[in-house]
């Protein structure tokens, strides 16, 4: 499950300008699409369009061959997880700001336990004692460490398809790097689409579009890219 479609998308934040002119998307279930492309382009909305943060002007988006416009917002939620750039937590326990939100949240048993489940089968190469630090308040995290309770957060409910917006573009290099490899073991078996500033970081996706005002410049593998320059 989680073949995600775009069909002949237009949306716009108001009526005169449109933002996404006719975007078509074809995302297998389990494949990964990455979306590059200048900042404006449009690759945000795309996102905020599939949560249904708004609705799209024209065509459609479907996930298994139903609009989402049909499906409850509860499903939605549930099929898809969203990390985004800049993760803001709570003043908490990174047990907290896993679980917050979650049924059983508030009770230490239940958080330690999401937190535990959600690092350790998900985060691998976890900085050496990050199981045993959810009881550490995460204001005190590095950027790289806020992302990877963002992402154990997302991932603890499991979700079918995984839109990755910039998630790691904050970071240095080094903490970005480290946190794709960990992404990539994490994609797998998902439908995942990444959005990203730079190609370099996108080089294991089924399929790139290359956004450019709303619209699709370029497709292809990295390699096809890479050969028309
Ligand atoms: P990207 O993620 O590629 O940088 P965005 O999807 O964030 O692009 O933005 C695309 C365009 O939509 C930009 O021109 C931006 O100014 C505009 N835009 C984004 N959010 C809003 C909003 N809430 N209201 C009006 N315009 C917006
Ligand atoms: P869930 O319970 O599925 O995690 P949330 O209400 O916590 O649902 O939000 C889902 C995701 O959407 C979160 O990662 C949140 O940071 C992100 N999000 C919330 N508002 C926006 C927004 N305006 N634009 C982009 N992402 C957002």
């Amino acid at each position: 499950a989680g073949h995600v479609r775009f069909e002949d998308v237009r949306f716009g934040y108001d009526p005169d300008r449109d933002i996404l002119g006719g975007l078509d998307l074809d995302v297998p279930a389990g494949s990964t699409l990455a979306v590059v492309g200048p900042s404006g382009a449009g690759k945000s909305t795309l996102a905020r369009l599939m949560y249904r943060f708004y609705d799209v002007g024209a065509g459609r988006i479907t996930i298994d061959g139903q609009d989402i416009r049909d499906v409850t917002q509860a499903s939605l939620r549930a099929a898809i997880g969203i990390v985004p750039q800049d993760t803001v937590l709570f003043n908490d326990t990174i047990g907290y700001n896993i679980a917050y939100g979650r049924e059983g949240a508030g009770r230490p048993e239940i958080e330690a336990a999401a937190a535990g489940a959600a690092i350790a089968g998900f985060i691998e190469r976890q900085p050496e004692g990050y199981d045993a630090r959810v009881g550490e308040r995460g204001l005190k995290l590095s950027g790289g460490e806020k992302q990877r309770v963002a992402i154990a957060r997302t991932l603890l409910k499991n979700p079918p398809i995984l839109i990755l917006d910039e998630a790691t573009s904050a970071l240095d290099s080094r903490t970005e790097a480290e946190i794709l490899d960990t992404l990539e073991a994490i994609e797998r078996g998902r439908t995942t689409i990444v959005i990203a500033h730079r190609l370099s970081t996108v080089v294991h996706a089924d399929q790139i579009v290359v956004l450019d005002g709303g619209r699709v410049a370029e497709r292809g593998t990295h390699a096809e890219l890479l050969r028309q320059g």
